[in-house]
């Protein structure tokens, strides 16, 4: 316990928190007229809940998906797991944890005023300056200071709209050179439509990516094993590259709650016929298979994507296949072209699709198609192209 001298002169007044109904409170006026009020009084207004177990234990707040955790006679608080400085040092006085109202306004981004004997306290996440939607993320740009980072968790976007928690994929924070806080929103997988209404502009998470939940889709990595299909001159092989995009495909559909059969789950030699009997005996609904592509002149470069003949559905699923990778990796439109490739003529009743995502044989075109990123930008790109497939 303290033995600071406390109580040098006590008011009781109405404190207006974030414009609820006004309620008394037990102020301490203490040193130099800084207002302190009990912490656990001031958070059952705002709808929060304070845990303190007395003497030197720190309290725990949790209020709207923040967790305030504050120290008892010191500065040193922390507001989501971030350093926050308090400007006064918290205090206990009869037994009762107060906390400086100015710094608590302060922490939270908000203001103190005190009019006509009238506290008015109104703590915040900070004031929205922006939302935009571009390249598959919401961008949430949040005014705040050096020393606040009360942001929004993405628990707390969530609550907004039932779609939200599939969509959600990561939430990235950073400063922005006006000093501003923006809040990065990752949404990949989905479609996400704005609307302006009277209350400003609102998104909504279209269920388009929902309708991809619980279909099984075969993903047939090419080659492997003895079979090591295309090389290119720096020496990758189309085995390793065809596993390492269905590996990252693979998981972009998990997320979205899709049930991935992995028809070449590791670096084995498969025949077309086995690829074929697993897919149809795991009862898949789609076939797609990844590949690379060769050629003798080494000039020859770009994407192509194929389906047999007879099959419709191959069709559309190899034009949205073909048009996703296009737009993604942007190497040159080879087109959507037929062939009567084992895996595609025997699988009839099921859209199935060979890709050819680039050719290993073109030097430049071999070393963009081993990095992580065009891998990662190819895979998202074939969970876009079944998504549409499906929702069509
Ligand atoms: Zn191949």
């Amino acid at each position: 316990m303290s033995g600071k001298a406390l109580g040098v002169k006590t008011t009781r007044a109405a404190i207006v928190v974030n414009g609820q109904p006004p309620s008394d409170y037990a102020l301490l006026e203490y040193d130099q007229g800084a207002l302190y009020a009990q912490l656990s009084e001031v958070f059952r207004a705002l709808g929060g809940n304070t845990v303190w177990a007395g003497n030197d234990s720190p309290a725990v707040v949790t209020w709207r998906n923040n967790l305030f955790v504050v120290p008892v006679n010191e500065k040193g608080a922390a507001l989501n797991g971030e350093k926050v400085i308090l400007a006064r040092e918290t205090l206990v006085y009869e037994g009762k944890l107060y906390v400086c109202l100015e710094s608590l306004a302060e922490a939270f981004l908000g203001s103190v005023r005190f009019v006509d004997g009238t506290l008015h306290l109104n703590l915040s996440l900070g004031r929205l300056l922006g939302l935009q939607f571009a390249h598959n993320s919401l961008v949430f740009s949040w005014s705040g200071n050096q020393r606040t980072t009360a942001l929004p968790s993405a628990q707390g976007l969530c609550l907004e709209g039932t779609g939200w928690p599939a969509a959600l994929r990561a939430v990235t924070m950073e400063r922005t050179p006006e000093g501003h806080v923006a809040v990065k929103v990752d949404v990949r997988g989905g479609h996400v439509a704005s609307k302006r209404g009277e209350q400003g502009v609102k998104f909504e998470w279209e269920a388009s990516p929902h309708r991809l939940r619980g279909r099984r889709i075969a993903l047939d990595a090419g080659h492997g094993g003895q079979q090591p299909g295309a090389i290119g001159p720096a020496g990758y092989l189309e085995k390793d590259l065809a596993r390492q995009v269905v590996d990252r495909l693979a998981a972009e559909l998990r997320e979205l709650q899709v049930e991935v059969l992995d028809i070449r789950p590791n670096d084995q030699s498969l025949s077309l016929a086995e690829r074929v009997n697993r897919a149809r005996q795991g009862g898949a609904e789609a076939f797609l298979s990844v590949h690379f592509n060769a050629h003798e002149r080494s000039e020859v470069c770009g994407t192509e994507t194929y389906h047999s003949a007879e099959n419709t559905q191959g069709r559309d699923l190899a034009r949205l296949v073909h048009n996703e990778l296009i737009a993604a990796l942007k190497l040159r439109d080879r087109g959507v072209k037929q062939a009567a490739f084992y895996v595609l003529r025997t699988q009839p009743e099921v859209p199935a699709v060979v890709v050819e995502i680039g050719f290993l044989t073109h030097p430049a075109e071999e070393l963009f198609l081993a990095k992580e990123a065009t891998q990662q930008k190819a895979a998202q790109a074939l969970c876009r192209a079944l998504a549409r497939y499906f929702e069509a």
